[in-house]
């Protein structure tokens, strides 16, 4: 999937090569963790011959979807990655530079692991649906944004109440 050739720059007929292209895909896996890809990906940017190799410039737009890492509620989240790099063909060694560079085999380029890596790397590691969100109640398992917990009205351990609402326990 998503196989760039990269015959012309290699052999010199172009030097710069245009990227613009829309992907589709449903999910990627990312840590393990499935994502779900809500629209295209927009992939826009060139692939240039440098003194020092082919050099990939990219722009990775998308909206995928994730959870609030409190209430689990699904979120929308953009990505907006850029991505640049030396490409290398496998097994041919790497260049001793700190920047990131992308494998390619032959003379293709396999634009899938890419984005993927584009794409995790823009994945927020906490997302929150607001800065207050109550979360889950670990007890009930209750939305605490929508809904009252439901632990009181359980059997509890008396130790475990708030002396306070023990109090107001008692009063009712
Ligand atoms: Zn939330
Ligand atoms: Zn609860």
């Amino acid at each position: 999937m998503i196989n760039i050739s990269l015959e012309k720059l290699k052999s010199r007929e172009i030097n710069v090569m245009e990227l613009d292209f829309a992907e589709h895909l449903d999910h990627i896996s990312v840590d393990g963790r499935q994502i779900s890809i809500l629209s295209p990906l927009e992939i826009k940017g060139e692939i240039v011959n440098t003194t020092e190799g082919m050099y990939l410039e990219c722009n990775i737009k998308t909206t995928i979807e994730d959870f609030c890492s409190r209430c689990l509620k699904e979120m929308q989240v953009e990505i907006d990655s850029n991505v640049q790099g030396f490409l290398v063909e496998k097994d041919k060694g790497f260049l001793e530079a700190e920047e990131d560079i992308f494998v390619y085999h032959g003379d293709s380029l396999n634009f899938y692991k890419i984005i993927v890596d584009a794409i995790a790397l823009n994945v927020p590691q906490k997302l929150l649906c607001s800065e207050d969100c109550k979360g889950l109640c670990p007890g009930c398992g209750a939305d605490l944004n929508v809904e009252e917990c439901r632990c009181s009205e359980e059997e509890k351990d008396e130790r475990l109440i708030d002396p306070r609402l023990a109090k107001l326990k008692d009063l009712l």
